[in-house]
């Protein structure tokens, strides 16, 4: 019997928007296995530009691919995110109840209630000396899943970044819908609106009131700050 880890929300990918997304699902009280075939967190920040400056994240006039994601993995911290890395999501299922079952290219599983994929234009496959200089992009498996795709990414409605699969959302560079620009700073956003309606969904469908991080004795304490 193969091993299987479970958790509130399965996340594909371990790029900007998963990161931010794990963040925030901490902040609903929600628990993340997040999923990645490289051997680190980061994604295309990481292994395509990790020490050019980025000049368009907001609050930061400059910064560069790695630092970016240190200080996201920083911030999503406090929630112990369960990561998996060096291993491909070969295949994602739903079981009668909506529990989605995610298989992995070691023969593991992994269960969640909830799906995000974050997995960008695709997986990474680094040479065996990881050398980020001839990293290739493949389409991975996720291509072939059967989701409505347009621009050869995965189409969501935009305000909740679901997919055409119930409690299945895509977020980042893997999703498309009008007005798409594949920027880090509207992974973000798809970020915050897709963990939104995950918590909305495990709270029976009761929409919670926004909660500024600023005022909220609960987050800071979720926070480790008193
Ligand atoms: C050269 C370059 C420069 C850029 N400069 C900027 C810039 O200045 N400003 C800006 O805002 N944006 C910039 N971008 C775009 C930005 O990098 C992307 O928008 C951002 O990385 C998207 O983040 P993501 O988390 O959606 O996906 P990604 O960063 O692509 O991460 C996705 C991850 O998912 C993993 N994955 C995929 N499929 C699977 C699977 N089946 N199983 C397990 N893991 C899987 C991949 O290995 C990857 O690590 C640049 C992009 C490039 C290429």
């Amino acid at each position: 019997m193969p091993d299987s880890q479970d958790s509130d929300v399965l996340i594909v990918g371990a790029g900007p928007a998963a990161l931010f997304a794990i963040f925030q699902l901490g902040l609903y009280g929600l628990r993340c296995h997040v999923i990645d075939g490289l051997d680190r967190a980061g994604g295309q920040c990481v292994v395509l530009y990790p020490d050019k400056p980025i000049y368009d994240v907001p609050g930061f006039p400059e910064i560069n691919g790695s630092e970016l994601i240190e200080r996201l993995l920083r911030q999503a911290a406090p929630f112990e995110p369960l990561f998996t890395f060096g291993c491909a999501v070969v295949d994602l299922t739903s079981d009668a109840g909506g529990e989605w079952l995610a298989r992995l290219d070691d023969g593991s599983q992994a269960r969640g209630d909830y799906v995000v994929l974050a997995s960008g234009l695709g997986l990474f496959n680094l040479p065996p000396d990881g050398s980020a200089a001839d990293a290739d992009l493949g389409a991975g498996p996720i291509s072939d899943w059967p989701l409505e795709r347009s621009r050869g990414a995965i189409v969501v409605d935009p305000g909740t970044f679901e997919t055409s699969r119930p409690g299945l959302f895509a977020i980042g560079d893997a999703c498309d819908y009008p007005g798409k620009v594949k920027l880090i700073l509207s992974a973000f956003h798809e970020a915050a609106l897709a963990t939104q309606e995950i918590r909305r969904r495990a709270a029976g469908g009761k929409k919670s009131p926004v909660e500024y991080t600023t005022a909220s004795r609960r987050i800071r304490e979720s926070l480790g700050r008193t």
